[in-house]
């Protein structure tokens, strides 16, 4: 195919002239797509999930467009894409370069923040060293000097990360009343290396059997933290006295034996080790621990001194945008200007002026998307998917691009309805620049004010993959099929229970403090469905995804599933530069208790193509013993492990069972390609010979779940978790479908169906944090008949929800606010859906009022 030879048709007119053009179209369930879309408009891509949005806007019409453009800059980068996969479609026609922007599916580095993405950073560096004041003598800094991602910028202690590395007594030594004998310093290698560590101190003289606490603190601190590695003899099997009397006697010892201090085996460990195992095993006992040179601002300390308006770039990276956008604008207007630096000439502060406009022009579209909470030096990993996406979305405002096709997936979420509109306005300044906008979108709000309207389904998968209607919204209404059109109609409607349920108990949390949140006092109704609102940054998030879990599991005595504690490790700690958060309050329960917490967010189920549905419900285990009981499998003595892709035996020796070998690009994300050895099967030939109802284990893999309904219809356990995903309506995913390639709501759907599948579900506290992100009302309204069954069957779901449509059906809603970063974080309404609706101030209750009614 050649990309840019006209087409008959249109041989005489511009290629662009007519709009967009795609032709079969089948890139994963498209079934032959064939679409006209309008160019310079906004188009909205709708339909339940699965159906094939994705794949159509990004999967074929991104991609190709892609392709194509970088296929005429580099020969090179055209390999890459042939690995990375190429869209299946036969035509694509008028459309113009292409800009994505996607939610985050994976983390992002450590060194990025919400200056380097919205590349504000290189505008605050510029204010600083041409307009900044400098103390007397200090000569004036480059812009590179203000950033701590350059050698010249970054403190040299900390290299420009804000933390350092601290291995803590209390982390290494947890119970100080054991001896060293006892495994006082559990920081030590486990088995013999410990041993030896111990054996050397004998060696040396140090009581190995008094309680640590009474070791003399300077022994303490030796064996803690010394940086020598002496060598000694080592009598093995001796006692202390034996040891002694051995030594006096100059006698032959067992071995020479190296000791190293307790800390710099755990950094040196930590940062050397290649086993997972290893590295998880000491991470236990690092800390983060904000760089005490810098004090956690990653700049040098020439740098510090230098202020604008009598602040360094470290309160200006601190401040709430918002704040900086009125700071940028004052300095921005003429008399300011000069009062602001006394010591400069008429031209500096034309400079200041000219770059403290491009500050507050460039921050405006980032306040109208409702980020004003946000600061510069926030960590991106930190953000949610939506935040992130809507900062890169006010970005691409301020870079004045024309003539290209954005493709935004979902942009509304995580905004609260009263900031919709700011965002359906930035979509059509968009338009209105001469730009092409294409969303993936579910709001129904967003939906109305599209330009066009491209609907696909009916249903997920198999089901889906067709356009159902393509034109403008109202037209949608004829179109029996859509599962869309109920909803545009209705204005979304959704069946309430007439009555709400009688709290069972209650469960009181105090003096909360988390992020923003300073003291709050709140209760939540026990045996009910509780929605917590709130616009964009009020706290949501801290209160039910952070602070809830961690002082209802303390007030339990219970510890964060190990997943969960991972990532409260000292190697998150440090990725996310500054931003771990600290939770304090408690948690009391009145009237009835709970037995469980279970966060069920949209967090991945995992980080490499390891993990999948298949392996984190657990039923991947028992696919593995029927195909260890196949008559074959036993003659060739084959086990269930065999058949696992974890562990060396059956699985393909190139890839270790990933299916995919890394591919590092240039200029662009890292991705996976499929493994040349076994071409994505995962196993060697040897395992894949073995069938089950003539599949082999690599076919059960690729079978969807709908499908394995199927092909497991008499065993029992298997189908209990298949019939559980397919009921959160995952029938069309993968078994094997790798954790990496699930969305957000994807992964929170496996994990809710995993639940599901569990007995004993009453006295469970189930916590959501915007479950309904990147659902279909339709997926939003069955996702939430599971969750009315949840606490139906006597447990409790406390969620923060931003779909007026669904608050209106809980029992209880908790609206914070008043506003977003420190103007939020308190209780501004709490009651009925009702009760709340009807408060006078509260920013949700227009809105719930008009769901309500
Ligand atoms: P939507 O965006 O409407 O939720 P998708 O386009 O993501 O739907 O998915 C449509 C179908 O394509 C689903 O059956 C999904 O499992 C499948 N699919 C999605 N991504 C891939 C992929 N990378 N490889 C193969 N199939 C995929
Ligand atoms: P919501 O969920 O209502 O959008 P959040 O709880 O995410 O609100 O945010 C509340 C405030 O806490 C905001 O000012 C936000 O910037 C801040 N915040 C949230 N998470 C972090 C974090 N990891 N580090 C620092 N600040 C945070
Ligand atoms: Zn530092
Ligand atoms: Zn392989």
């Amino acid at each position: 195919m050649t990309p840019d030879a006209p087409t008959t048709e249109n041989a005489n007119t511009h290629p662009w002239a007519d709009g967009i053009r795609v032709r079969g179209a089948r890139t994963h369930n498209l079934h032959n797509v064939d679409l006209d879309l309008p160019r310079d408009a906004i188009v909205a891509f709708t339909g339940v999930s699965g159906s094939g949005k994705s794949s159509l806007a990004f999967g074929t019409i991104f991609a190709e467009a892609q392709r194509r453009y970088l296929e005429s800059v580099s020969p090179y980068a055209r390999r890459l894409i042939d690995q990375a996969g190429i869209p299946d479609v036969d035509e694509l026609e008028g459309m113009p370069p292409a800009v994505a922007l996607q939610q985050a599916r994976g983390g992002s580095s450590g060194r990025s923040d919400v200056a380097t993405t919205t590349q504000l950073s290189s505008v605050v560096r510029m204010l600083f060293s041409r307009a900044g004041e400098y103390p007397p003598n200090q000569p004036m800094l480059y812009a590179e000097d203000f950033s701590p991602n350059t050698p010249e910028g970054a403190c040299p202690e900390c290299h420009g990360m804000g933390r350092v590395f601290d291995v803590p007594e209390e982390l290494m030594v947890p119970d100080d009343s054991l001896t060293i004998r006892e495994r006082a310093v559990a920081s030590w290698p486990v088995a013999w290396a410990g041993q030896n560590q111990r054996d050397i101190l004998v060696s040396r003289g140090i009581d190995v059997d008094i309680p640590w606490r009474k070791l003399p603190k300077k022994t303490r601190d030796w064996i803690l933290y010394t940086e020598e590695r002496p060598t000694e003899p080592v009598y093995a099997g001796l006692t202390p006295a034996q040891t002694r009397k051995a030594r006096q006697q100059r006698r032959e010892p067992s071995y020479m034996g190296t000791f190293v201090g307790a800390r710099r085996y755990v950094l040196d460990t930590f940062a050397n080790t290649k086993s997972e195992v290893m590295k998880r095993r000491v991470s236990q006992f690092v800390r983060g621990v904000l760089c005490p040179h810098c004090e956690g601002s990653r700049i040098k300390a020439e740098a510090l001194r230098v202020t604008v308006a009598g602040h360094n770039i470290a309160d200006f990276s601190a401040f709430p945008l918002a704040e900086l956008h009125q700071l940028a604008t004052t300095l921005a207007r003429d008399d300011a200007g000069q009062s602001v630096t006394h010591t400069s000439t008429f031209s500096d502060a034309a400079v200041t002026r000219k770059l403290a406009n491009d500050l507050a022009t460039r921050l405006e579209p980032m306040i109208a998307l409702g980020l004003g909470y946000l600061s510069l030096d926030r960590a991106t990993p930190t953000l949610s998917g939506g935040e992130r996406q809507r900062l890169r979305l006010a970005t691409q405002l301020s870079s004045k691009l024309f003539g290209v096709a954005y493709v935004l997936d979902e942009p509304s979420a995580g905004l609260h309805p009263r900031d919709l509109d700011s965002l359906v306005g930035i979509l059509h300044g968009l338009k209105e620049r001469g730009n092409s906008v294409l969303v993936v979108e579910h709001s129904l709000a967003v939906i109305a004010e599209a330009d066009w309207l491209v609907d696909i389904g009916p249903g997920a998968g198999e089901q889906g993959g067709r356009v159902l209607y393509s034109g403008p919204p109202a037209g949608i209404a004829d179109v029996e099929e859509s599962a869309t059109r109920r909803y545009l109609a209705s204005s979304g409607r959704a069946a309430r229970p007439s009555k709400h349920r009688q709290p069972q108990g209650r469960l009181i949390l105090n003096s909360v403090e988390c992020n923003t949140i300073r003291g709050l006092d709140v209760a939540f109704p026990l045996g009910c469905l509780t929605a917590v609102t709130g616009v964009s940054g009020a706290g949501k998030s801290s209160l039910i995804g952070r602070a809830l879990p961690e002082l209802v599991r303390q007030q339990l005595g219970q510890t964060a599933p190990t997943e969960e504690a991972e990532a409260t490790h000292a190697e998150a700690e440090l990725l996310l530069g500054g931003n771990t958060v600290t939770v304090r309050g408690t948690a009391a329960f009145e009237g009835s208790t709970i037995k469980r917490v279970v966060v069920i967010d949209q967090k991945p189920i995992g980080r490499t193509p390891r993990s999948n549905v298949a392996t984190y419900t657990g039923l991947f285990d028992n696919v593995r013993r029927l195909f260890a009981a196949t008559p074959e499998a036993k003659r060739r003595k084959y086990t269930a492990s065999r058949f696992s892709f974890n562990v060396a035996g059956g699985r393909c020796p190139n890839c270790e069972g990933e299916g995919a070998v890394m591919v590092e690009l240039l200029f662009m994300p890292s991705i996976y390609s499929p493994c040349p050895e076994c071409g994505g099967a995962r196993y060697e030939p040897n395992t894949l010979e073995i069938t089950w109802r003539e599949h082999s284990i690599a076919d059960v893999l690729a079978c969807s779940v709908d499908d394995a309904i199927t092909l497991f219809d008499r065993e029992e356990r298997i189908l209990a978790a298949l019939h559980a995903l397919h009921d959160v309506g995952l029938g069309y995913v993968r078994l094997g479908q790798p954790a990496t390639e699930l969305s957000g709501g994807e992964a929170q759907r496996v994990k809710l169906a995993t639940e599901l599948q569990r007995s004993g579900r009453s006295s469970t506290l189930y916590v959501l944090d915007e479950p309904t992100a990147g659902l279909h009302p339709a997926d939003a309204d069955r996702l939430m008949g599971h969750l009315h069954r949840l606490v139906n069957d006597g447990g409790t779901v406390i969620m923060a929800e931003l779909d007026m449509r669904l608050v209106a059906e809980a029992d209880h809603v908790i609206d914070l606010g008043p506003g977003a970063g420190i103007e939020g974080g308190k209780v501004v309404a709490a009651g009925t859906p009702e009760e709340v609706a009807r408060h006078p101030s509260s920013a949700s209750a227009p809105y719930l009022m008009a769901a309500l009614t």
